[in-house]
């Protein structure tokens, strides 16, 4: 078999026991055929980008190692989408349950359904900062766009961006 792949997947939650549909992603992506889960960050309550008049989102980073391709693991992570009985009703409206492909080892991809790294992950504080935490448990450095992450986090208002006190980063694996 190839060797595994590390990629970080980006968790968000907005509906229906935000926190619990978080825990709950993290242990089905632990489950996932062929992916180890390496490490994931705390829980993070951060306010909605776009619509205001939602609820506040709950966000997470969660380290994967994967044998499966970068397209194999996006359906993963869409079937589970859907059985977070996910409802979109409007652009950056409210959710149960977003997962987002966010780096995948070094690669970089554009295709029609992915693009790697995720398109907007420079300019988001709620994926940066919960990547931040994990990658520096892990002494994972990370390059986005010829930068080091540490780049992008400083260019960014992370004041609204709230550690949620009862969780942590936690670490499964051998490093
Ligand atoms: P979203 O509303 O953010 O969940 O976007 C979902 C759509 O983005 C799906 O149609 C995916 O095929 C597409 N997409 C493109 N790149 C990515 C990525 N890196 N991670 C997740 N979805 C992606």
């Amino acid at each position: 078999m190839n060797s595994a792949i590390r990629t970080f997947i980006g968790l968000g939650s907005n509906l229906e026991n935000p926190k619990a549909q978080v825990q709950q992603a993290l242990h089905e992506l632990a489950a996932l055929p062929l992916c180890q889960l390496v490490a994931h960050s705390s829980l993070y309550a951060t306010p909605p980008v776009g619509p205001q008049d939602q609820p506040d989102f709950i966000n997470a980073v969660a380290c994967l190692e994967t044998h499966l391709s970068p397209l194999a693991l996006l359906d993963q992570l869409q079937a589970l989408e859907q059985r977070h009985r996910r409802r979109r009703l409007r652009h950056w409206g409210p959710r149960t349950l977003d997962l987002d492909l966010l780096l995948y080892g070094e690669q970089t991809l554009h295709q029609p359904r992915l693009t790697i790294p995720h398109a907007h992950m420079h300019s988001r504080a709620f994926v940066l900062v919960p990547l931040d935490e994990v990658a520096t448990a892990l002494k994972q450095p990370i390059t986005l766009h010829q930068q080091p992450l540490n780049h992008w986090v400083a260019a960014l208002n992370t004041s609204d961006i709230r550690r949620l006190g009862d969780t942590g980063v936690t670490t499964t694996a051998t490093i």
